[in-house]
């Protein structure tokens, strides 16, 4: 009932267009890319100003119904998902940049801006956005922000908390909040940094202050075909361990360049290679220089089978093009697609790749690894048909032994991908109940009654009218 007379206050403020609720229009709302969990919301709102989102967050508030923020739903641990039902508040309408400041390199936007839009913007005065997850032509800034994202060129440039200066936010009582300032050191503690990464708990992103970066001078890509990926990830280590921090460090293994090439995104990666190690070199041409010779040196004392040089930047983005892709490539092999998101010391890649490999094929499964092999963040791509239970549970179980596997190496549960619904039956594997409890104190302090984005990261006080529970994945304890 609380829901139905929200709804109708909701359908007053933002009339029909923006204020879904018939169940046929909700469908695409039931899940984001990790298909595994699925919630409908009891209506979907798609305000275009802080103002409205104030006005929307009030009146769900008031009625006791939760609300969840949503960018474009290519999340992969399902952060945006609905959890309890109530409203999705889906901020794709937002998506205007307030502000260029070329001069301090800083860009104001909303948070519906898709990541790359941003870059083609600010391009004319030579700047850019750093931060470029693989979903960058479709994701929001606002998602990039709750989730902290990364990106092939974050190795060397830093993940979004790194280019993030100042937030404007809506708590989850309506009130509007400053947090950061566009200039650099500011003083107190970082409320900034807190909800960078917070996956939609805190409040609600409405704006967003951001650096730019200059457009390096020289840019040089490279790509070398090793037989092995223990070959290829060592010679990895070897690149960082020489002092040298390339713009990004991908690689491939067999499976992933098989897809690729078999699809729309054809790099023309070598087919008889075990794996391919991506490099973007950038900076001053002289110094560029010297690292692609340090770099090429490695690679031939590690055996790579030879070393290609983008020509142009046609060629770069054509070797890019299969990187980038790989995961639309994927689609190929099986209807859904399950993406890890484990890091580990980047020096432990040998070794836990084989046993990786293993763990699938123990289940049967097929595996295929494209991942930020400079960071050493994982992504272990299971194919699978999630109509079939059987494989979902095999699924479940590979997922919860590359977790343990990682986590016994001294790695981390996620990288980039976040925690959401996916990996909070995992979190007591890696923290103390003193610190989660440290953590649910820290949310507690911006979302009390726990009615933002309910059921996530963290068991959570319940504040909803209208449950509707998440279908979990068989066997993921997210208690
Ligand atoms: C093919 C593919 C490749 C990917 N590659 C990468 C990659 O390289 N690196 C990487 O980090 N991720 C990657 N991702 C994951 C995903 O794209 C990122 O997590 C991205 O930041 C999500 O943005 P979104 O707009 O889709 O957010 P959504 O999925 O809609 O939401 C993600 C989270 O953000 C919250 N949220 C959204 N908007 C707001 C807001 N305005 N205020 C507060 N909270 C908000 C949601 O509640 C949710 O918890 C990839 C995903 C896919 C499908």
């Amino acid at each position: 009932m609380a829901a139905q007379a929200c709804i109708k206050e909701l359908k007053r403020l933002l009339g029909d267009e923006r204020c879904l609720a018939e169940p046929g229009r909700l469908l695409s709302y039931e899940c984001d890319a990790l298909t595994h969990f699925k919630s409908m919301p009891s209506a979907v709102v798609l305000p275009e100003s802080t103002d409205e989102v104030q006005q929307v967050v009030r009146i769900c508030a008031r009625h006791e119904v939760p609300f969840t923020p949503r960018g474009a739903g290519t999340g992969l641990s399902g952060g945006a998902v609905p959890a309890e039902g109530g409203v999705l508040i889906e901020c794709s309408r937002m998506r205007r940049v307030l502000e260029v400041d070329v001069e301090n390199r800083i860009a104001r936007v909303e948070p519906g801006v898709i990541n790359a839009h941003l870059s083609q913007q600010v391009a004319e005065h030579g700047l850019a956005y750093a931060p470029d997850p693989s979903s960058q032509t479709v994701c929001t800034l606002g998602g990039n922000v709750a989730e902290n994202s990364g990106g092939p060129h974050c190795l060397k440039h830093g993940a979004t908390t790194n280019h993030i200066l100042a937030l404007r936010m809506v708590m989850p009582d309506g009130e509007v909040v400053e947090l950061g300032t566009p200039v650099a050191g500011a003083a107190g503690l970082d409320l900034r940094g807190v909800v960078l990464g917070s996956e939609g708990t805190l409040g609600i992103v409405t704006e967003i202050t951001c650096r730019l970066v200059p457009v390096p001078e020289c840019i040089e890509t490279l790509l070398a075909p090793f037989d092995s990926m223990g070959a290829a990830c060592t010679a990895v280590s070897r690149i960082v361990a020489a002092g040298i921090i390339p713009a990004a460090l991908e690689a491939l293994d067999e499976r992933t360049i098989a897809a690729v090439e078999a699809s729309v995104y054809r790099a023309g990666y070598p087919d008889d290679a075990a794996a391919v190690i991506l490099v973007e070199l950038d900076g001053h041409p002289a110094r560029v220089e010297a690292e692609r010779e340090q770099i090429h040196a490695i690679f031939r004392d590690m055996g790579a089978l030879s070393i290609e040089t983008a020509r142009d930047p046609e060629h770069a983005e054509q070797l890019w093009k299969g990187r980038k892709g790989a995961f639309g490539a994927m689609g190929r092999l099986a209807p859904d697609l399950y993406v890890q998101d484990a890091v580990v010391p980047r020096s432990k890649l040998p070794e836990v790749l084989p046993e990786i490999g293993r763990i699938c094929d123990g289940l049967g499964l097929k595996l295929a690894n494209v991942f930020h092999a400079g960071e050493g963040n994982l992504h272990p791509n299971i194919s699978y048909d999630g109509r079939d239970a059987a494989e979902v549970e095999k699924v479940v179980q590979a997922g919860q032994q590359i977790i343990e596997l990682c986590l016994s190496v001294g790695g981390v549960l996620s990288g980039e991908h976040g925690i959401g619904l996916e990996k909070q039956g995992f979190m007591k594997l890696m923290f103390s109940d003193d610190d989660l409890e440290s953590m649910a104190r820290v949310r507690a302090a911006f979302n009390p009654t726990g009615i933002l984005n309910p059921g996530k990261i963290l068991p959570t006080p319940r504040a909803c009218v209208e449950v509707k529970p998440v279908h979990r994945l068989p066997g993921v304890d997210a208690s």
